[in-house]
């Protein structure tokens, strides 16, 4: 493995050069560098991954690396994550970057081959890189003032259950839920909720029950989504995995969402109708306090 470049030029984004994961090598990150002929480019042809990391720690590693690994393989793209040594990758991404509290994304694509619209012959290398972002992620001002959302028609295509890279449409609709004044968008087949652009949506019904939608090719399973239903279990809480419309999530006693990065994240309005009183919930912020609690606590 080539060594981590001690100068690597000037930060591309933030204030300092972070070191990332390139094809075997750790890299400064202006040295990273793909093919313009690379398919996860020209055909969002490439899945992804995101872990949370706190105090140093990623949170539901191993359920991130097993549905890496199930995207890749409904992909049919020819990477083996047990065999390329992802929890040394990681760990040693964490420790050069002076990573305390952030996200660390992976990205598997094809690899590269001349534009064609058939996949390339087997033996194309993919291209596998990983890179950290420090964040903020339990102190987040949103928890306390909770997510105002807006719906707009699910127009993504019919396999969400495989996380690929093509995130154009939810990377719209966030742009249009900015442009409303609002967080986020939850996206919907008829009046019925799939998901967030990037979480899982979910409500608890004025009977106490957790819903969230069941899992299917409509939507992500969110590792998020399955850790905080089994949270639900233990804390005695009932799950209902099944649809749900806007008119129900809006009547809702409470709404949230799930995601790596967000946790449980309140939300408190919806098409501009308040859930419940308009304010965070209880029972979510219960839920939200367990999950971090979980993640914090001895693995
Ligand atoms: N749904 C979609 C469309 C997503 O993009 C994400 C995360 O990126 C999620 C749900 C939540 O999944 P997870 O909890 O694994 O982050």
């Amino acid at each position: 493995m080539a060594a981590a470049s001690q100068d690597g030029g000037k930060p591309l984004w933030g204030s300092i050069v972070r070191t990332v994961y390139l094809n075997g090598s750790y890299v400064a990150e202006g040295d990273a560098t793909v093919s313009i002929f690379d398919r996860g480019l020209m055909f969002a042809d490439a899945v992804y991954e995101v872990c949370s990391v706190l105090d140093r720690r990623i949170i539901d590693k191993q359920a991130h690396l097993a549905r890496l690994e199930r995207s890749l393989a409904e992909m049919a793209i020819a990477h083996d994550v047990a065999a390329t040594g992802w929890d040394d990758i990681l760990a040693t991404l964490i420790e050069r970057n002076h990573l305390i509290e952030g996200t660390i994304y992976i990205q598997i694509s094809r690899g590269a081959a001349d534009r064609d619209f058939l996949f390339p012959a087997p033996g194309t290398p993919p291209t596998v890189f990983a890179f950290t972002q420090a964040r903020s992620l339990v102190a987040n001002p949103m928890a306390d003032r909770g997510m105002r959302i807006i719906t707009r028609p699910d127009r993504r295509w019919g396999r969400r259950d495989i996380k690929t890279v093509q995130l154009l449409y939810a990377s719209m609709m966030k742009m249009e839920a900015k442009a409303a004044g609002v967080d986020d968008v939850w996206l919907v087949d008829g009046d019925v909720i799939t998901e967030g652009t990037s979480q899982n949506a979910c409500i608890i019904t004025r009977q106490g029950h957790l819903v969230t939608r069941d899992l299917g090719h409509h939507i992500l399973p969110g590792v998020t989504r399955l850790s905080l239903i089994e949270i639900a279990h233990k804390s005695g809480i009932t799950v209902e995995e099944r649809r749900f419309t806007i008119a129900e999530a809006q009547g809702a006693a409470e709404a949230f969402v799930t995601s790596a990065s967000l946790f449980v994240m309140p939300v408190v309005e919806i098409d501009g109708l308040k859930v419940g009183d308009g304010l965070p919930g209880i029972e979510t912020m219960a839920l939200r306090s367990a999950y971090i609690e979980q993640a914090c606590g001895p693995k």
